[in-house]
Protein backbone atom coordinates (compact mmCIF):
# COMPACT_ATOMS: atom_id res chain seq x y z
CA UNK A 1 0.00 0.00 0.00
CA UNK A 2 1.36 3.46 -0.82
CA UNK A 3 -0.15 5.02 1.66
CA UNK A 4 -1.70 4.08 4.71
CA UNK A 5 -3.83 6.56 5.91
CA UNK A 6 -4.50 10.55 5.96
CA UNK A 7 -5.16 11.75 9.35
CA UNK A 8 -7.83 14.52 10.18
CA UNK A 9 -5.16 17.23 11.50
CA UNK A 10 -6.97 20.10 11.80
CA UNK A 11 -9.43 22.18 10.44
CA UNK A 12 -10.15 25.95 9.79
CA UNK A 13 -13.14 28.40 8.83
CA UNK A 14 -13.38 28.41 4.82
CA UNK A 15 -13.18 31.39 3.54
CA UNK A 16 -14.92 30.88 -0.08
CA UNK A 17 -18.21 29.59 1.63
CA UNK A 18 -19.10 30.47 5.25
CA UNK A 19 -20.44 27.96 7.43
CA UNK A 20 -17.98 25.34 5.71
CA UNK A 21 -14.30 24.50 6.68
CA UNK A 22 -10.78 23.43 5.41
CA UNK A 23 -9.81 20.15 6.04
CA UNK A 24 -6.24 20.04 7.05
CA UNK A 25 -4.66 15.89 6.74
CA UNK A 26 -1.57 14.73 6.89
CA UNK A 27 -0.40 11.29 4.66
CA UNK A 28 1.21 8.73 6.83
CA UNK A 29 3.96 9.10 4.09
CA UNK A 30 5.19 11.71 2.14
CA UNK A 31 3.29 11.57 -1.27
CA UNK A 32 5.13 13.82 -3.57
CA UNK A 33 6.00 10.23 -6.12
CA UNK A 34 2.03 9.95 -6.97
CA UNK A 35 1.55 13.46 -8.12
CA UNK A 36 2.86 13.50 -11.41
CA UNK A 37 0.99 10.12 -12.08
CA UNK A 38 -2.04 11.87 -10.82
CA UNK A 39 -1.65 15.16 -13.10
CA UNK A 40 -1.31 12.76 -16.14
CA UNK A 41 -4.58 10.88 -15.68
CA UNK A 42 -7.02 13.48 -13.44
CA UNK A 43 -9.77 15.92 -15.71
CA UNK A 44 -9.73 18.40 -12.95
CA UNK A 45 -5.98 19.13 -12.46
CA UNK A 46 -5.75 22.81 -12.19
CA UNK A 47 -2.13 23.33 -11.24
CA UNK A 48 0.91 21.53 -11.15
CA UNK A 49 4.18 22.78 -9.83
CA UNK A 50 7.28 20.43 -9.84
CA UNK A 51 9.06 22.94 -8.11
CA UNK A 52 7.35 22.78 -4.88
CA UNK A 53 5.88 19.61 -5.58
CA UNK A 54 2.21 21.30 -5.26
CA UNK A 55 -0.47 19.89 -7.32
CA UNK A 56 -4.15 21.43 -7.17
CA UNK A 57 -7.68 19.71 -7.61
CA UNK A 58 -11.12 21.05 -8.60
CA UNK A 59 -13.78 19.62 -6.69
CA UNK A 60 -17.23 20.58 -6.80
CA UNK A 61 -17.57 22.67 -4.51
CA UNK A 62 -13.68 24.06 -3.73
CA UNK A 63 -10.56 22.68 -4.31
CA UNK A 64 -7.83 19.49 -3.39
CA UNK A 65 -4.11 20.93 -2.70
CA UNK A 66 -1.73 18.19 -2.29
CA UNK A 67 1.58 18.79 -1.30
CA UNK A 68 4.68 16.27 -0.27
CA UNK A 69 3.35 16.11 3.52
CA UNK A 70 0.07 18.11 3.60
CA UNK A 71 -3.03 17.92 2.00
CA UNK A 72 -5.37 20.56 2.01
CA UNK A 73 -9.85 20.49 1.02
CA UNK A 74 -11.72 23.30 0.88
CA UNK A 75 -15.39 23.96 1.27
CA UNK A 76 -16.24 21.02 3.51
CA UNK A 77 -19.51 20.65 5.18
CA UNK A 78 -17.83 19.22 8.39
CA UNK A 79 -15.41 17.17 9.80
CA UNK A 80 -17.38 13.60 9.13
CA UNK A 81 -17.48 14.55 5.68
CA UNK A 82 -13.92 15.52 5.81
CA UNK A 83 -12.58 12.53 7.28
CA UNK A 84 -14.86 10.42 4.01
CA UNK A 85 -13.17 12.92 1.92
CA UNK A 86 -9.91 12.07 2.92
CA UNK A 87 -10.33 8.31 3.24
CA UNK A 88 -11.15 8.70 -1.10
CA UNK A 89 -8.30 10.61 -1.53
CA UNK A 90 -6.36 7.88 0.13
CA UNK A 91 -8.15 5.34 -2.18
CA UNK A 92 -7.20 7.13 -5.51
CA UNK A 93 -3.90 7.96 -4.12
CA UNK A 94 -3.10 3.98 -3.98
CA UNK A 95 -5.23 2.77 -6.78
CA UNK A 96 -3.16 5.18 -9.09
CA UNK A 97 0.13 4.44 -7.38
CA UNK A 98 -0.95 0.65 -8.13
CA UNK A 99 -1.59 1.44 -11.41
CA UNK A 100 1.71 3.09 -12.16
CA UNK A 101 3.27 0.69 -14.42
CA UNK A 102 0.43 1.66 -17.01
CA UNK A 103 0.68 5.34 -16.47
CA UNK A 104 3.05 7.56 -18.15
CA UNK A 105 3.83 10.60 -15.30
CA UNK A 106 3.67 14.20 -16.85
CA UNK A 107 6.34 16.05 -14.91
CA UNK A 108 5.26 19.19 -16.79
CA UNK A 109 3.79 22.24 -14.95
CA UNK A 110 0.11 23.03 -16.02
CA UNK A 111 -1.16 25.89 -14.78
CA UNK A 112 -5.12 26.70 -15.45
CA UNK A 113 -6.85 28.42 -12.92
CA UNK A 114 -9.72 30.81 -14.16
CA UNK A 115 -10.21 34.14 -12.07
CA UNK A 116 -13.25 32.95 -10.13
CA UNK A 117 -10.83 30.00 -8.57
CA UNK A 118 -8.41 32.79 -7.07
CA UNK A 119 -11.51 34.90 -6.28
CA UNK A 120 -12.86 32.01 -4.22
CA UNK A 121 -10.13 31.64 -1.66
CA UNK A 122 -9.38 35.53 -1.36
CA UNK A 123 -10.62 37.20 1.86
CA UNK A 124 -13.74 38.22 -0.70
CA UNK A 125 -14.08 41.79 1.80
CA UNK A 126 -13.53 44.56 -0.92
CA UNK A 127 -11.46 46.53 1.37
CA UNK A 128 -9.03 47.79 -0.90
CA UNK A 129 -5.90 47.87 1.35
CA UNK A 130 -3.98 45.79 -1.81
CA UNK A 131 -4.87 49.15 -3.94
CA UNK A 132 -7.39 46.69 -6.17
CA UNK A 133 -11.38 48.11 -6.08
CA UNK A 134 -12.54 44.50 -5.57
CA UNK A 135 -10.75 41.37 -4.87
CA UNK A 136 -11.90 39.91 -8.11
CA UNK A 137 -9.59 42.88 -10.06
CA UNK A 138 -6.87 41.31 -7.45
CA UNK A 139 -7.57 38.19 -8.58
CA UNK A 140 -7.06 39.26 -12.32
CA UNK A 141 -4.18 40.82 -11.77
CA UNK A 142 -2.55 38.19 -9.72
CA UNK A 143 -2.89 35.65 -12.63
CA UNK A 144 -1.65 38.42 -15.11
CA UNK A 145 1.20 38.10 -12.68
CA UNK A 146 0.98 41.86 -11.86
CA UNK A 147 0.21 41.77 -8.42
CA UNK A 148 1.79 39.71 -5.61
CA UNK A 149 0.05 37.54 -3.01
CA UNK A 150 1.73 38.99 0.02
CA UNK A 151 -0.20 42.66 -1.31
CA UNK A 152 -3.26 41.40 0.25
CA UNK A 153 -2.12 41.96 4.15
CA UNK A 154 -5.36 40.14 5.22
CA UNK A 155 -4.41 37.05 3.35
CA UNK A 156 -1.31 37.09 5.42
CA UNK A 157 -2.99 36.52 8.89
CA UNK A 158 -1.88 33.01 10.31
CA UNK A 159 -5.44 32.11 10.37
CA UNK A 160 -5.66 31.71 6.66
CA UNK A 161 -2.86 29.60 6.14
CA UNK A 162 -4.84 27.42 4.41
CA UNK A 163 -6.01 29.58 1.66
CA UNK A 164 -2.85 31.04 0.70
CA UNK A 165 -0.96 27.81 0.66
CA UNK A 166 -3.94 26.50 -1.76
CA UNK A 167 -3.01 30.50 -3.89
CA UNK A 168 0.21 29.16 -3.68
CA UNK A 169 -0.16 26.02 -5.02
CA UNK A 170 -2.86 27.41 -7.47
CA UNK A 171 -0.67 30.01 -8.98
CA UNK A 172 2.94 28.28 -9.09
CA UNK A 173 5.80 30.48 -9.08
CA UNK A 174 3.76 33.52 -10.68
CA UNK A 175 2.55 34.92 -6.99
CA UNK A 176 5.95 35.60 -5.38
CA UNK A 177 7.97 36.53 -8.43
CA UNK A 178 7.03 39.91 -8.41
CA UNK A 179 7.78 40.43 -4.94
CA UNK A 180 11.36 38.81 -5.78
CA UNK A 181 11.59 41.38 -8.52
CA UNK A 182 10.40 44.26 -6.50
CA UNK A 183 12.62 43.38 -3.04
CA UNK A 184 15.59 43.61 -5.38
CA UNK A 185 14.67 46.98 -6.85
CA UNK A 186 14.45 46.05 -10.42
S1 LIG B 1 -6.50 43.42 0.09
FE1 LIG B 1 -7.22 41.30 -0.23
S2 LIG B 1 -9.26 41.29 0.72
FE2 LIG B 1 -8.72 43.44 0.39
S3 LIG B 1 -9.54 43.97 -1.68
FE3 LIG B 1 -7.44 43.32 -1.97
S4 LIG B 1 -7.63 41.14 -2.43
FE4 LIG B 1 -9.56 41.73 -1.48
Amino acid sequence: MFVEYITLDHTRPCLAEPGKIIVVGKPAQAIESVLPLLNAILPNVISYNPRVCSLVLRRKPGFITLTPDTVYITQVKDADEGIELLGALRDLLNQTWDARETIQPRNAERRTPRPLDVWELLPRTNCRVCGEATCMAFAVALLQANRALEECAPLLQPDVTESRETLRGLLGNTATTRSVWRESGR
